[in-house]
């Protein structure tokens, strides 16, 4: 097996995995009821530049090789690394979910009986699962040899997150008033002490 089908075979597993662990959530947050929610239309175009990079251009590029003029060859270092951030993706992914449980969901609004998280990885960041989509885009980037289907996970979460923090953030400090803000007070967006 060549490097590069290695390569493609773990972009996939950690396609399944990613779906293995939000199904359960994405289950059980058809049943919640919506209290608050943000501009819908303006939610789903972000949710579908965010697939579009983050998988539907992959999986061409991994099912065809297209676009081909943008391939390049694939390092053994590189294609390690790939694996090692996208194991830490999954991993953080796995956990935030676990912590955020019922109040997850995959647009932004505030539900019934909505409480803050603070606690797991939510004590150390406060967007992990934000904070897991970028370490996949970054997995993404180094596993699949392809200039334009590599940073496509970059490019896609990247519109979802800038345009989308400051109206999350907004609408939390509205939802929890100063228990927000000591909250912001006490940790950082997505980078442990930097960011
Ligand atoms: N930004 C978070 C959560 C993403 S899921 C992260 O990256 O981990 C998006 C939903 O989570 C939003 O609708 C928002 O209402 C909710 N949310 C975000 N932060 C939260 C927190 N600390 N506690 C409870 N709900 C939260």
């Amino acid at each position: 097996m060549t490097l590069i089908i290695a390569a493609k075979v773990i972009w996939g597993l950690g396609i399944a995995a990613w779906y293995v662990i939000r199904h359960p959530y994405a289950r059980q947050s058809r049943r919640v009821a919506t209290l608050r929610q943000s501009d819908r239309v303006q939610e789903r175009a972000l949710l579908a530049c965010a697939s579009l990079g983050l998988f539907i251009i992959p999986l061409v590029y991994v099912a065809t090789n297209a676009p081909r003029f943008a391939n390049y060859p694939l390092s053994p270092v590189q294609a390690a690394l790939g694996t090692l951030v996208f194991a830490g993706a999954l991993w953080l992914f796995h956990r935030a979910h676990k912590d955020l449980g019922k109040h997850w969901s995959a647009v932004l609004e505030i539900r019934e009986q909505h409480t803050l998280v603070r606690t797991g990885v939510y004590s150390r960041i406060r967007h992990p699962m934000y904070a897991s989509f970028w370490l996949w885009a970054i997995a993404q980037a180094l596993l699949l040899p392809n200039f334009i289907a590599g940073p496509a996970g970059l490019i896609g979460i990247g519109l979802l997150y800038f345009l989308r923090i400051g109206r999350e953030e907004q609408l939390m400090l509205d939802t929890f008033g100063d228990e927000y803000r000591r909250y912001m007070s006490e940790t950082k967006r997505i980078v442990p002490g930097v960011y």
